[in-house]
């Protein structure tokens, strides 16, 4: 306990000289730094605030030190993480390497691997995708259809992936591919790959939010080294369940849920409706922004046990899909009652009749429809629930 507390006021003390004052800010969504090649900096103080966690290895924490990681256990993370939100730092690095990736390679790649991707993602320098999904396998991804041969020196990947976010910026991709045609599970494979590899193309779809976040990603006779493949051929399907375990609590743990939410709904809600006797004039809508306030605390407190129970060593499992469930359908109610409250003041989707906090709850209430489909849908993690939390038998 002492040793953390040293580490504590070691920690505030590298902070408070090496976070810039404008990284202590919060951070407009243009402003997130996701890294990789193409990576424009708006901010310059970014790309610093970036190199000095990165050269510590803070941007991934707990990562050991010879894959350039922080070499920190859970307890001295948690640390370093309630240091930072103490000075409202602003993430240094968003990365789908350290929140999913990094996480399953250093449990089943190669030294090789390990060596070659880790130290680049806690870099910044490369920015991962993630190739799971195809027109015709999603919720049953162990459907999927992209081939990869082996022809000798390489593999040869040809197929389809959709719904691949921000494949369009990426460097390389995770992708899982069919080794085996005569086997479902045990003819995945998980593989590596460039972008930049000929016969990779992208095609950004529009969402109903008005952003593009991902595309549709086609795969013509790429060609990959016989080094990329990550563990064993045919036994990815592991790696693919492990890696959205963790998928799955990182998107709980950012917040979506009302752990961290913005604007309280109760003041949103004072302005707009505003008070009769003390109280929100419309009763109804005070009884369901009660509710749900009740359920974000309660929410916030099963975020911060599992926070603590982490700290203490316990693993990520399959209850990850319990928190990525009601992390969706809290954001989804929350965003709902906030559009709701706004009375017409809450449609906008642009133009000066409008404030730009109208017009983003607008936007974050369409964009939340998609929480309940990214990173497994609600329907299939309440089967995660069922079979691999409360061991119930799969209905006949
Ligand atoms: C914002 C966002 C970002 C995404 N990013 C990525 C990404 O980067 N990479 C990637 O690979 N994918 C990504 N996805 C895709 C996502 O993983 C899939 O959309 C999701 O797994 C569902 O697959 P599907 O769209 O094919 O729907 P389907 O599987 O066709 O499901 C349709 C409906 O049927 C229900 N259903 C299906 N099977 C069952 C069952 N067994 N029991 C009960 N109900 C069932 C589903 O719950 C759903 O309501 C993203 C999706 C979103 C919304």
């Amino acid at each position: 306990m002492a040793d953390l507390e040293t580490f504590r006021k070691e920690a505030r003390a590298w902070l408070e000289e090496n976070c810039p004052a404008s990284m202590r800010t919060p951070m407009p969504e243009e402003e997130i730094i996701w890294g990789g090649r193409g990576q424009v900096y708006k901010n310059p103080d970014a790309k610093l605030w970036l190199d000095r966690m990165a050269a510590r290895g803070w941007t991934a924490p707990t990562w050991p030190s010879e894959y350039g990681g922080g070499g920190l256990s859970k307890a001295e993370a948690g640390v370093l993480a309630q240091e930072l939100k103490s000075i409202g730092a602003r993430e240094a690095l968003s990365s789908f390497g350290i929140w999913m990736l990094g996480p399953v390679l250093l449990e089943h790649a190669s030294e090789e691997q390990k060596r070659e991707h880790l130290p680049k993602i806690v870099r910044g320098e490369i920015r991962w995708c993630q190739g799971y999904s195809e027109p015709g396998a999603g919720s049953d991804l162990a459907g999927l259809q992209t081939r990869c041969e082996d022809k000798g020196d390489h593999w040869l990947i040809n197929g389809s992936k959709i719904w691949t976010s921000y494949a369009n910026h990426a460097d390389w991709i995770f992708c899982l591919v069919r080794t085996d045609t005569t086997k479902k599970h045990e003819g995945i494979s998980f593989v590596l790959f460039d972008m930049t590899s000929p016969g990779v193309e992208t095609r950004p779809i529009l969402l109903i939010s008005g952003s593009s976040p991902f595309c549709e990603t086609f795969f013509t006779d790429v060609k990959v080294p016989k080094n990329q493949l990550v563990g064993v051929p045919g036994k990815g399907w592991d790696i693919a369940k492990r890696l959205l375990q963790y998928e799955r609590m990182n998107i709980s743990a950012s917040g979506f849920g009302g752990a961290d939410a913005g604007a309280s709904l109760g003041d949103i809600a004072r302005t707009y409706v505003g008070l009769k006797n003390g109280v929100l004039a419309d009763a109804d809508l005070r009884s369901r922004i009660t509710r749900q306030m009740m359920y974000e605390q309660a929410f916030s407190l099963t975020i911060r046990r599992s926070a603590e129970q982490a700290k203490a060593g316990a693993d990520v499992g399959p209850a990850t899909s319990i928190v990525k469930y009601a992390a969706a359908k809290l954001n989804q109610t929350r965003t709902e009652l906030q559009v709701e409250a706004m009375g017409s003041q809450g449609l906008g989707w642009e133009g000066e009749g409008f404030r730009r906090s109208e017009i983003m709850s607008t936007r974050a209430m369409l964009r939340a429809k998609g929480n309940s489909i990214e990173g497994g849908t609600s329907e299939v993690n309440l089967n995660v629930v069922a079979k691999r939390v409360l061991g119930l038998r799969d209905h006949q």
